[in-house]
């Protein structure tokens, strides 16, 4: 009778329940999704914007993202949507110019910049693809909580009326200002004040390589995307923020010229192809990533400065990891689901740390002496310029420079 019963309690569980509800649908929830469904998992996405949809980034993506892009078999779709590949760098600091390209990851060489309405629209339809239930325009509001007080559901609102859905997992891929995180209580482990603030839009046939210009206290870049775009953007240090934002043209347009002289003459004529979009409320930051029956990936767990462009690839690397340790996990026991989740959390801290740390290094507008006689060495060797590119990739870190070849040169 009571092997019956619990059959019974379980059908009628399984049958009301995902593996696991993703709270928020761009570059981490997306294909965290996709991955728990190609594992044959039951998930429902949730997110309250529909797609396609912009958001407020920029969108270099680094050759680990791209190669991620390749294993998922979505790259051919990101080139398919017109997006250029950039194979090419030009980096102009003080004196110094660096040409070159990286090593790359995985016969990935080439970085891309695919607009966000594009890539995250490629991603959403590819979790859908492989079994996910997508709903967009909804907005999640409340956790659902065990008698045990583990996470077990969500409460969201859609059209006016609130829902409610179980799942084993709850995993916030819900950004920044991360929902999930707030009603989950997970604690800040690391925190940093804010470095920068950023401004970018979009201009016509500005050139074919990715450009980066820096000096003390500016960092301007241009990549190209779809149509002949490029991208170009403008950093600034935190503490002008107020100044800037009360009149950002004009700060953006004398950035470029105080940073990049040769890019402000060739832009003299032209009008951007969009309006101007910035953002100084760029957060350093980890916070927890899980706890029971929740976890949390890209910039819900990880946030930092967008001056090293790694947060897209980084919210790849996140979901793979969160997939590979919780996925096996999410049928069976609550204990065996937290100890694959603590298993997740300290690969993340691994693995995240050292492009945090390049991050609030880049992200401090200083250029030192030894800094600058590092750039020279590599500027005079291909073989450098290579490996540093890879660095600013991400592929590896710069104590990959550190080679006895260089120390003899400086
Ligand atoms: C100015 C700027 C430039 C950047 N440039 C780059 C770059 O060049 N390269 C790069 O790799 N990264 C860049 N980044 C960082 C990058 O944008 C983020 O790291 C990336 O978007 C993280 O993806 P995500 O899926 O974690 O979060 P998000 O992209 O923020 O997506 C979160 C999703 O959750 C949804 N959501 C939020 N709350 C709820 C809720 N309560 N209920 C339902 N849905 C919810 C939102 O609607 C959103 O769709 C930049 C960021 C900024 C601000």
């Amino acid at each position: 009778m009571s092997l019956h019963l619990t059959s019974l309690q379980l059908d009628s569980r399984s049958s009301l329940m995902y593996d696991a509800i993703v709270v928020g649908a761009r570059c981490a929830g997306s294909p965290t999704a996709m991955l728990l469904a190609r594992a044959g998992h039951r998930v429902l996405l949730l997110d309250r914007a529909s797609f396609p949809s912009d958001t407020l980034s920029t969108h270099v993506v680094h050759q680990p993202g791209v190669a991620a892009l390749a294993r998922w078999g979505l790259l051919d779709r990101v080139r398919a949507s017109g997006c250029p590949p950039v194979d090419r760098v030009v980096y102009e600091v003080a004196d110094i110019r660096i040409t070159g390209g990286a090593r790359g990851l995985a016969g990935q060489r080439a970085w891309y910049a695919p607009r966000r309405h594009v890539l995250d629209a490629v991603l959403v339809e590819s979790a859908v693809a492989a079994g996910v239930e997508f709903r967009g325009g909804c907005t999640v509001r409340n956790l659902l909580r065990d008698a045990t007080g583990r996470v077990s559901g969500v409460e969201f609102r859609h059209r006016g009326r609130t829902h409610r859905e179980h799942a084993a997992l709850v995993i916030g891929a819900d950004g920044m200002r991360s929902t999930v995180a707030r009603l989950c209580d997970a604690p800040y482990t690391v925190r940093h004040p804010r470095l920068t603030c950023a401004y970018y839009t979009y201009w016509d046939s500005v050139g074919t390589d990715m450009e980066l210009y820096e000096r003390q206290g500016g960092w301007v870049a241009t990549v190209p995307t779809h149509g002949g775009a490029s991208l170009v953007l403008a950093y600034f240090p935190q503490r002008r923020f107020d100044d800037i934002r009360a009149d950002s043209g004009p700060a953006y347009a004398e950035q470029i010229r105080a940073t990049a002289p040769g890019l402000a003459a060739r832009l003299v004529g032209k009008r951007p192809l969009e309006r101007l979009r910035g953002s100084g409320d760029q957060r350093n930051l980890f916070r927890r990533p899980a706890g029971p029956g929740w976890a949390l990936v890209g910039d819900a767990a990880h946030h930092k400065d967008s001056i090293t462009a790694r947060g897209i690839t980084d919210a790849f690397t996140q979901a793979e990891t969160l997939v590979r340790h919780a996925g096996p996990r999410l049928v069976g026991s609550p204990p065996g689901l937290d100890r694959a989740l603590r298993a997740y959390e300290r690969e993340c801290e691994s693995l995240l740390a050292p492009g945090y740390r390049a991050t609030l290094s880049a992200a401090r507008l200083h250029l030192s002496e030894q800094r600058l006689s590092v750039l020279r060495a590599v500027s005079s060797d291909p073989e450098l310029t290579s490996i540093y590119l890879d660095v600013f990739a991400g592929i590896t870190t710069a104590e990959a420079l550190y080679v006895p070849r260089l120390f003899t040169r400086l």
